[in-house]
């Protein structure tokens, strides 16, 4: 049996979950849901990422303690997987669990005793909502590219790590396939960033300007970990590194096959960063980190405050899952941007899933009620025929795209092929008249209506 271990990124919880993370959700579910199918011993993890500043900051504008304020939210991200009908074998909480907490602080251990731990003075520009520090050159009229707000001036000792010792590994790892990072235009963009030389980067801030938030720094009690450290850490620790080595033999160091989804605005973390950082503590690396595109709402970035957000979780109430859950799969390319507009998903709801697929299984669920009291008598589907071909193209269109490939549009487009080609097949064997036929003693009718069945 194979092995195959996928996660979703771990989202902050400071805001209500958008249409974004729900595309997230249901790609890494497929992926599960495939592999489960073919026999792999799966495990799929998604969590949340609770130690960040904009909770602390959020949480003061609320009046409420930060702990109240991440386990309501957490709880909603939580309800949103089962919404989805997500079949996650783990959630991780990275503020509330002690696997989590110790974990981060074995990892950190493993990369001081590597020598890739220092202290040192800093003094940077700060975006809080991205929580990561900008050079001015990457500034857009002074202020975060992502959020166009003003970073804040941080002056103080942090700890750091040595990144800068690892782009020659990464670029080795990167050339040779061992990390692979798609889609392909994404892959170059990280090797090229690679190759221009890697700066090492702060890992922890000071207890105070976390508002005492986050995980402690081992043996520094005045220093907790930068947010991003402990996150991207929960790949590992929800898996049991340092405590119970079991669950992270079977899934992460014994398997050859650990895939990140992830979306485009945090792939130098997850394909630079990261991987640096399991280089520096002898751990694998992901095997292949699958970035996804960012969805906008009649051509405008979604966000609540613009109103232009769309809440899966209603779009769920007003639809069913099923639907919610293709139109993510069938409209938005695995790794492009795609449009959310209420007419253009009920169009696709109307004419993939209420015509082709709903008459396919309506006709015959109701015929086959009819005249065989829901029983289907034959297994044998009459070959050649072209439904006959849709259905043995399946299997490997599957396996071209949730397999070693990923696009799932590509894998919908074998399945809806068999839902046309039968719906066809409907059409020209006019299985009802079969059925007037046999009962007025054709049998030779009663036979192909079976075949037809
Ligand atoms: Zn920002």
């Amino acid at each position: 049996m194979r092995s195959f271990y996928v996660t979703t990124a771990i989202p902050y919880v400071n805001a209500e979950p958008h249409l974004g993370f729900a595309l997230e959700l249901v790609q890494a579910d497929v992926l599960a849901r495939y592999h489960r199918l073919c026999g792999d011993d799966t495990w799929f993890l998604t969590g949340t990422d609770e130690n960040s500043l904009t909770n602390v900051l959020a949480a003061e504008r609320a009046g409420v303690p930060v702990s109240s304020l991440v386990d309501r939210n957490a709880a909603v991200f939580r309800a949103l997987t089962g919404v989805l009908n997500v079949s996650h074998d783990d959630f991780i909480r990275t503020s509330a669990e002690a696997r989590h907490r110790e974990g981060a602080r074995a990892l950190w251990r493993a990369c001081a005793a590597a020598g890739d731990i220092y202290r040192q003075h800093y003094r940077g520009l700060y975006c809080i909502r991205c929580e990561r520090f900008y050079a001015t050159d990457e500034l857009v009229d002074g202020a975060c590219p992502e959020h166009l707000s003003v970073p804040e001036v941080v002056e103080e000792e942090n700890y750091f790590f040595r990144l800068s010792r690892y782009a020659g590994r990464l670029a080795e790892l990167l050339d040779s396939g061992a990390l692979r990072v798609a889609p392909e235009s994404r892959h170059r963009e990280v090797r090229a960033f690679v190759a221009g030389g890697l700066t090492d980067f702060s890992i922890s801030r000071t207890l105070a300007r976390a508002r005492g938030w986050g995980i402690g720094v081992p043996d520094d009690p005045d220093q907790v970990m930068y947010v991003w450290f402990d996150a991207l850490a929960n790949y590992v620790t929800a898996l049991g590194y340092g405590g119970d080595a079991e669950r992270l033999s079977r899934h992460w160091l014994d398997n050859p096959h650990r895939v990140h989804v992830i979306g485009k605005d945090i792939v130098r973390f997850h394909a630079v960063y990261w991987p640096a950082m399991l280089l520096s503590a002898g751990l694998p690396l992901p095997s292949r980190i699958l970035v996804h595109g960012f969805l906008t709402r009649e051509g405008r970035r979604m966000s609540k405050t613009l109103g232009t957000g769309v809440d899966p979780i209603a779009l769920v109430g007003d639809w069913g899952v099923d639907a919610v859950r293709y139109w993510l799969l069938r409209e938005v390319p695995a790794s492009d941007d795609a449009d959310y507009t209420e007419a253009g998903f009920a169009r696709v709801y109307t004419a993939d899933l209420a015509n082709d697929l709903g008459n396919l299984v309506q006709r015959t669920v109701s015929l086959l009620h009819r005249a065989r009291d829901g029983v289907v008598r034959s297994g044998a589907l009459d070959a050649p025929s072209p439904l006959a071909s849709a259905v043995a193209a399946v299997p490997d269109a599957l396996q071209r795209g949730l397999g070693e490939g990923w696009d799932p549009r590509r894998a919908l487009d074998a399945i809806f092929a068999v839902v046309s080609a039968g719906n066809r097949r409907v059409e020209e064997t006019k299985p009802w008249v079969l059925l007037r036929a046999e009962r007025e003693g054709d049998v030779e009718a009663g036979r192909r209506l079976d075949a037809t069945l």
